[in-house]
């Protein structure tokens, strides 16, 4: 049995529907057991949150010309994909109670200036609820027998909305008896991805890009032998291509590697996604809608013994910022006081590092958070920079998190030197560097003036050298 999730390019249009069908008709061929997880059309949660965020601040216009925009943009797809004008009454029928329903929802948050996390959740998920019954219908068009399934039905998640966790245990009970029979029936089921509802049925969704957190919910429910994330690149890639034009796909992943690769911001899956397939050991493949028999990437459990570096990749618009002072050495207390003044404006850190000689914490946020956290260091720490036992909190802006990720570097000596003798030969100065204890991931700081060069030294490096073990690509 598979589990096939489609994300929103891949159900953007007509064209691509088209494009998805005959992904699902080949895979249904090979196993007929097959179950469609699908992600709302491109664009369209992006316009369902941001209407209604309109609508909370005052503005009535966004919210009526979304609701004529999605209209046209589901209805043109539905005349070019669906034959039977019976089956085409049906879904417009089905889509203008969507969208009246997305209208008054939108009055009401702008008649009380106000949305709730929980108002939001019902107006995000309709995407789904307007794409997953056009997708079943375009199947059933080309002869395949197919029912769309609203998931408020099967997930069961917790009530924190708009990040709402599954609870697995009532959730596989539905998934088994809902899904089962109906693939028992011949009946391919097409879910909507992103959306779950509470035990009293209340509407949540499990986060942005939630749709592959449901495929790995059901698949894990399911038991089934992949779970396919259908998207519009060829799998996972050694780097950015648009950075490393020499970057190629990755043949294999690791569930650590690619969390570690998710953290530092390259388009994979969520950490959070791949649980429920960690812990039944299903495999997550990553596969091109658009490229279907060009390569992808399997992500697995058991790392093939395969390449030192899987990965790089790079994060933009970072500061660095250096709590210094030649009077912090040996006072304890300031780098709890530091990350407590950080944690209290709720800002993230990327990444910390600290010199032995204690004379300076530097550590990365978000560009965006800089000027806040940097207010709340000077005010943490007030009397020190009187007393200049803190010289400054200097922020560096501008600057690049690069991370090199690979299970494969585990114990092997010598990483970090032809690292570090790469960069040097391209002339890249490093800032700061930090290496987790789990050895699967260095951590460095550029400047980004360099982050082109520095990628391009380390792919080099890494891939390009015959004297160095390199993962297998495609
Ligand atoms: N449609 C949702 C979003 O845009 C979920 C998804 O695409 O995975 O966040
Ligand atoms: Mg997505």
């Amino acid at each position: 049995m598979l589990v096939l999730k489609f994300g929103g390019t891949s159900v953007g249009s007509a064209d691509a529907i088209a494009q998805t069908i005959s992904v699902i008709a080949n895979a249904k061929a090979k196993d007929p057991h097959s179950v469609v997880v699908t992600s709302a059309m491109s664009g369209v949660t992006d316009l369902l949150v941001n209407s209604a965020r309109a609508a909370a601040a005052g503005q009535r216009q966004p919210f009526l010309d979304a609701r004529e925009v999605l209209f046209e943009k589901h209805l043109t797809a539905a005349r070019e994909l669906i034959d039977s004008e019976e089956e085409r009454a049906h879904y417009e029928q089905h889509i203008s109670e969507q969208l009246e329903f997305f209208s008054r929802l939108c009055s009401s948050i702008n008649v009380l200036g106000e949305l709730t996390p929980r108002g939001l959740d019902v107006v995000s998920g309709l995407g789904e609820r307007m794409s997953a019954p056009l997708l079943a219908a375009a199947l059933r068009a080309r002869g395949v027998d197919a029912a769309w399934v609203d998931a408020a039905e099967i997930v069961v998640t917790d009530d924190n909305f708009g990040e709402a966790a599954p609870l697995l245990g009532p959730t596989c009970a539905r998934a088994q008896s809902r899904l089962n029979s109906m693939l028992d029936e011949g009946v391919t089921p097409v879910v909507t991805g992103f959306v779950g509802a509470t035990e009293s049925g209340v509407p949540t969704t499990l986060g942005r890009g939630g749709s592959d957190f449901s495929a790995a919910i059901l698949g894990s429910c399911l038991s089934v032998d992949e779970i396919q994330i259908w998207t519009d690149v060829n799998g996972i890639l050694s780097a950015d291509p648009r950075i490393a034009p020499q970057a190629r796909t990755l043949k294999q992943l690791s569930y650590n590697e690619a969390a570690e690769l998710a953290y530092f911001g390259a388009k994979v899956l969520h950490p959070k996604t791949l649980l429920p397939a960690i812990e039944r050991g299903i495999p997550v493949r990553i596969l091109n809608t658009f490229n279907p028999d060009g390569p992808s990437t399997v992500i697995t459990k058991d790392p093939l013994k395969n390449g030192l570096v899987k990965a790089i990749s790079a994060i933009r618009d970072l500061t660095l910022i250096n709590v210094e002072g030649r009077g912090m050495m040996g006072v304890p207390g300031i780098a709890a006081r530091t990350f407590r003044a950080v944690a209290d404006v709720r800002a993230n850190v990327l990444m910390i590092s600290q010199a032995s000689s204690e004379q300076s914490i530097c550590f990365v946020v978000r560009r965006s958070r800089s000027e806040e956290v940097q207010r709340a260091l000077e005010t943490e720490f007030e009397r020190e920079l009187e007393r200049h036992y803190i010289d400054r909190i200097r922020p560096q802006h501008d600057v690049v998190i690069i991370a090199v990720v690979g299970t494969g570097m585990r114990g092997t000596p010598g990483i970090a030197g032809r690292l570090f003798s790469a960069l040097g030969e391209a002339g890249v100065n490093v800032i700061a560097l930090a290496q987790g204890s789990s050895e699967s991931n260095i951590s460095l700081v550029v400047s980004h003036e360099d982050m082109t060069l520095a990628v391009q030294a380390i792919h080099r490096a890494f891939f390009q050298n015959r004297h160095v073990p390199t993962p297998q690509l495609v």
